[in-house]
């Protein structure tokens, strides 16, 4: 661990990224790779999220040592909530235990059968052969998501660019966003728990939910035993973010923050997220299961 202790306030923790993509599901660096990055542009603690695995975090716990650098390891499960997709970041001080072991087998099982169910909805638009055509957009083996139909939509030329595959098939609500092979959402933050891990609701801005419905989400997330959310992800409307801030403190939810960095090249980098609104919020590191972390 760093000698660098995070700061008692969430707005004063800008060398902090608690929510990035590795190799091991749909980012582009392999996971030493991405501290590497990490380090150069100045993190002192971060967590490695990637969709429904914990693969890569051994690769990045080894370099992130050598480098210096807190890392937490984590995972952004995919779940469902009143028949939408929604993302719950666990956090695993203690790594995988107790049902959260076979959560995550079941995860792997979900993404293939979902996969499948894709690749057949994508076949009915003039996708053939959808799920070959995923794979070969793929270095490696990983575990298939989105954004690899999305790229074989593109190469088949049945949309022009990625958002357009998104907007068209693959977002939320159209045809290719297949979510009845997910856990519910109560179930995912109780495997989380059984690991004596932390679990976070991902990027709540993101569901083009109304605020209402946004508040909603937060009371079943708290009663579900989930402990904050991100208050904070990547760039977002300060007027939004300073309402956010509203919701979680009267829940008494703990504050997160991170880019979801998935690739280079982009607006993204680690690290690179809006500023922390005025408001006070509780920061998620004070949780006590995340005190070694915390520390330094
Ligand atoms: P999956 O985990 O397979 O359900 O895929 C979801 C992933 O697709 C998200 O984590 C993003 O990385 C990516 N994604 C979602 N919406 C878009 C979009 N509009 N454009 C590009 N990528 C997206
Ligand atoms: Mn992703
Ligand atoms: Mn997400
Ligand atoms: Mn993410």
């Amino acid at each position: 661990m760093p000698m660098i202790a995070l700061p008692e306030t969430f707005a004063d923790a800008t060398t902090i990224d608690l929510h990035m993509h590795s190799t091991a599901s749909d980012g582009a660096l392999a996971p030493g790779e991405l501290m590497q990055l990490c380090q150069s542009r100045g993190l002192s603690h971060v967590a490695l999220t990637d969709h429904d695995t914990v693969a890569g975090v051994d690769e990045a716990r080894s370099e992130a040592e050598r480098l210096g650098i807190a890392l937490l390891a984590g995972t952004e499960l995919s779940v469902q909530w009143r028949g939408m997709t929604i993302h719950v970041l666990g956090y695993l001080p203690d790594g995988v235990r107790g049902t959260l072991v076979d959560g995550l087998v079941a995860q792997a099982a979900a993404r293939e059968a979902r996969n499948l169910e894709i690749a057949r909805r994508l076949e009915a638009i003039g996708l053939d052969d959808a799920l070959e055509r995923a794979r070969a957009t793929v270095e490696g083996d990983r575990p298939l998501g989105r954004p690899d139909f999305a790229r074989a939509l593109v190469a088949a030329e049945l949309v022009p660019d990625m958002a357009a595959a998104f907007k068209r098939y693959l977002g939320a609500g159209k045809r290719g966003d297949v979510k009845m092979h997910w856990p519910y959402l109560g179930e995912a933050v109780g495997w989380v728990r059984d690991a004596g891990g932390v679990a976070v609701l991902a990027h709540p801005l993101r569901y083009k939910l109304t605020r209402r419905k946004r508040g909603l989400l937060l009371d079943d997330f708290a009663d579900a035993g989930g402990a904050g959310a991100e208050l904070i992800s990547g760039f977002q409307n300060p007027d939004e973010t300073r309402d956010l801030a509203r919701q979680l403190n009267e829940r008494e939810l703990l504050a997160s923050k991170g880019s979801d960095f998935h690739f280079p090249g982009g607006y993204l980098a680690p690290g690179s997220m809006s500023e922390a609104p005025r408001t006070a919020v509780a920061p998620l590191w004070q949780h006590p299961a995340l005190g070694g972390f915390a520390v330094g």
